[in-house]
């Protein structure tokens, strides 16, 4: 069964591909590579046997989305591309907009065209702005806090309105925590362009010594230690859960909605501490001002996606620091080296 991957040279993506492989399914990708690397195909083949077929294009590109429908028999679409750095979403919003929303608009389109109705949306946690509670269940209230964000939002608004009046859809809206670790074999994980916008790639810098010092953003939220509270899930537990939601709900007309994370909530911190006894390593780090927009608490309650789609995250914190430190070590430049 094949299934047209878009961003699957991204991080998630990729893993994802391995996962889908793994299950029996044959990924098709779509990348236009503005934030990933060709040779990440050569990864993909070598950790799993199976090199993907690669469109090199946009899915803005409906010609090129035609083109992919009619050449490949394909059952199902995981939609991964996308802008998503929070900060540049704030100075380019326009950019954001055009490529999240009208690349979804013209992927979906192209999919009415070509009579595929099944499709599963990488949402994420930032759909629920300030939590008023943790754990977040699906039901909580969405709001948001930054035009990247707003696309997150505005993508689950128009799928639902389109779900309910074409109901031979099946749209599974997946809300993603905070991705980290690597796969296993230590030759596939994140590989962000310049200074890193995350936490778990920015530690991993500073312990191989690409970066002086890790900057922690505030220690007066009221939390534990004060520093910010999330819910890390390894990306190989996040790639398996989208191949649940593709056996599961792939069958089943309607709307599916569900978290992904781990139930589990780790301070900044606790993660740096974890990360130390992972490589055997100081990180060097000062307190300096909150960063505008973080929310002190964010994690998840994953038992919908337990009940449902027989899915659990099941790699530990030592688990995630371990497999990161893994590939950042082996591969100190990420996939130029
Ligand atoms: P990524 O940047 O590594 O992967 C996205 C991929 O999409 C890249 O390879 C990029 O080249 C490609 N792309 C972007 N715009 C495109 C376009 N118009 N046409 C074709 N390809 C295009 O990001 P990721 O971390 O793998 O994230 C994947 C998805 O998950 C995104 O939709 C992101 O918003 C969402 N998400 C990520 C996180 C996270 O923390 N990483 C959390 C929640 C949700
Ligand atoms: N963070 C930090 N220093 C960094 C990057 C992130 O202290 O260089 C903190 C950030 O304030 C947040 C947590 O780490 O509390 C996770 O941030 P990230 O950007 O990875 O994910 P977010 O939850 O914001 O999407």
């Amino acid at each position: 069964m094949k299934i047209l991957v878009t961003g699957g040279t991204g991080y998630i993506g990729s893993h994802t591909c391995l996962a889908l492989i793994s299950a029996g399914f044959e990924p098709v990708i779509i990348d236009n590579l503005c934030n990933s690397k060709l040779s990440v195909l050569d990864r993909i083949e070598e950790v799993s046997g199976m090199r993907p077929l690669f469109y090199q294009g946009d899915i803005r590109d409906a010609e090129l989305l035609d083109s992919i429908f009619s050449e490949q028999n394909i059952q199902g679409v995981i939609h991964f591309a996308a802008l998503k750095a929070v900060g540049e979403s704030t100075q380019k919003p326009y950019e954001y907009f055009e490529n999240n929303i009208s690349g979804t608009l013209t992927l979906l389109g192209a999919m009415r065209r070509a009579g595929c109705y099944r499709f599963i949306f990488s949402s994420s946690a930032t759909v629920y702005g300030d939590p008023h509670a943790v754990p977040i269940k699906e039901d909580f209230p969405r709001s948001t806090m930054s035009p990247y964000g707003r696309t997150k939002l505005m993508i689950e608004q128009m799928l639902e309105d389109i779900e309910v009046a074409e109901p031979n859809w099946s749209i599974t809206l997946l809300r993603y925590f905070n991705p980290i670790g690597a796969h296993e074999s230590g030759r596939m994980g994140e590989d962000p362009q310049g200074i890193p916008n995350n936490l778990m790639p920015y530690i991993t810098q500073v312990a191989i010594g690409r970066r002086d010092c890790l900057n922690i953003f505030g220690n007066d939220y009221p939390t534990p230690d004060g520093t910010c509270v999330r819910d890390y899930i390894h990306v190989m537990d996040l790639a398996e859960g989208h191949v649940k939601a593709l056996e599961v709900c792939g069958h089943k007309s309607g709307l599916h909605i569900y978290n992904l994370g781990t139930g589990n909530g780790v301070s900044v911190l606790q993660m740096v501490h974890a990360f130390a006894k992972a490589s055997g390593l100081e990180i060097n780090y000062k307190i300096v001002d909150r960063r505008p927009g973080d929310v002190s608490e964010c994690w998840a309650d994953p038992s919908k996606a337990q009940k449902e789609l027989g899915w659990k995250a099941t790699r530990t914190l030592a688990d995630m620091t371990a497999d990161s430190w893994r590939w950042q070590k082996n591969n100190p430049n990420g996939y130029e080296a």
